[in-house]
């Protein structure tokens, strides 16, 4: 027999708005023995990622405000994580939802925000995530009763994690965090989790996660190369539209080569069943390369212990051939 304990929901549901969040903290066994690893799986949300998270809080919220009244319109420009996420609270909401989408971006993630009931439009890969967010706001004045939430300006991004994924992760730990590290997209995640983690504790060691190529080590004055990556949903190509990063509450900014990247969420799959996507491949690395540097006392950190996010799961990039050969996968 094996152990059964209920870690998420133990009684039935009104609407999936909420099964999201309470999401399990697992293991990652290749670590350090003496300083273990945990990853919170985010694939378990019922959008599948991270970003289910501030689709409820902060459509919730500006409800709540005024922003925007039931029956209104919610436009985003979002790498798909995000309109999944806002597509599903949206229509439980009463909220119309449209997303601008950079081509590059996964097939599935698209039709399954079409399938949530959503619009789609796309913009030109070469216009980058600022030419997303330039053309939703073009359509919101448009529009009547249009909101924009803007993941990448709006504090409630970061508040969403503050209030649901940093609380989870140090109830499930008992509050012995040494150290987190996560991928930074529009970084609401990492920066929630980090503030939270700061009040606990002002020495816990924070670490940012981005693809090679990517330019967020700048605000830390490191320098970067920019480059073209394919892990996808994190990295920044214009740090002026990352406004949530707070370069105060983090100590180290970590880019991960794609290869390694893929290598890694490989192994988690074949050794640690984990089927996890290019971002938690990054952040995997990242975080056993931090739990090394507690262990050898390189890093100092208040507790022998190292917490990271798995955002997404690879099943949204089969398509893109995220478990063929790096060739295959980046070509
Ligand atoms: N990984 C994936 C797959 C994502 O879609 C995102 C969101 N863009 C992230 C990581 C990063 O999350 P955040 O925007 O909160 O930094």
């Amino acid at each position: 027999m094996f152990a059964y304990t209920m870690t998420t929901h133990e009684r039935p549901l009104d609407s999936v708005l909420e099964a999201v969040g309470r999401t399990p903290l697992v293991a990652v066994q290749a670590g350090p023995d003496s300083v273990p690893i945990y990853a919170k799986l985010e694939s378990f949300n019922p959008g599948a990622s991270v970003k289910d998270r501030i689709g409820v809080y902060m459509l919730e919220t500006m409800l709540e405000r005024g922003d925007v009244e039931p029956g209104g319109t919610v436009i985003e420009p979002t790498a798909g994580n995000t309109g999944i996420g806002f597509a599903i609270a949206a229509r439980q909401l009463g909220l119309d939802a449209i997303f601008v989408v950079p081509e590059r971006f996964s097939v599935e993630k698209q039709q399954l925000m079409a399938a949530l009931g959503a619009e789609i439009i796309n913009t030109p890969t070469d216009d980058g995530m600022g030419g997303a967010i330039d053309r939703a706001h073009q359509l919101a004045e448009e529009l009547d009763d249009a909101v924009v939430p803007q993941q990448f300006a709006n504090p409630l991004n970061t508040e969403a994690h503050y209030e649901t994924t940093g609380p989870e992760i140090y109830e499930a730990v008992d509050g012995e965090v040494g150290a987190v590290v996560a991928g930074c997209g529009t970084a609401g995640t990492l920066m929630g989790i980090a503030r939270y983690a700061r009040e606990q504790d002002p020495d816990t060691y924070v670490g940012a996660v981005e693809p090679e190529g990517s330019l967020y080590g700048e605000f830390l004055d490191e320098p970067r190369e920019e480059g073209e990556y394919k892990t996808e949903g994190i990295g920044t190509h214009n740090t002026d539209t990352n406004e949530l990063f707070e370069p105060d509450l983090v100590d180290d900014v970590y880019a991960i080569p794609d290869e390694r990247a893929q290598e890694e969420l490989k192994r988690l799959a074949a050794e640690e069943g984990h089927l996890v996507a290019s971002s938690a491949g990054a952040a995997s690395v990242a975080a056993r390369h931090v739990a090394r540097k507690i262990d050898s006392g390189e890093i100092e950190a208040p507790h022998d212990s190292v917490v990271t996010v798995f955002p997404d799961s690879s099943e949204r990039y089969l398509s893109k051939g995220i478990y063929r050969s790096f060739e295959e996968w980046a070509g």
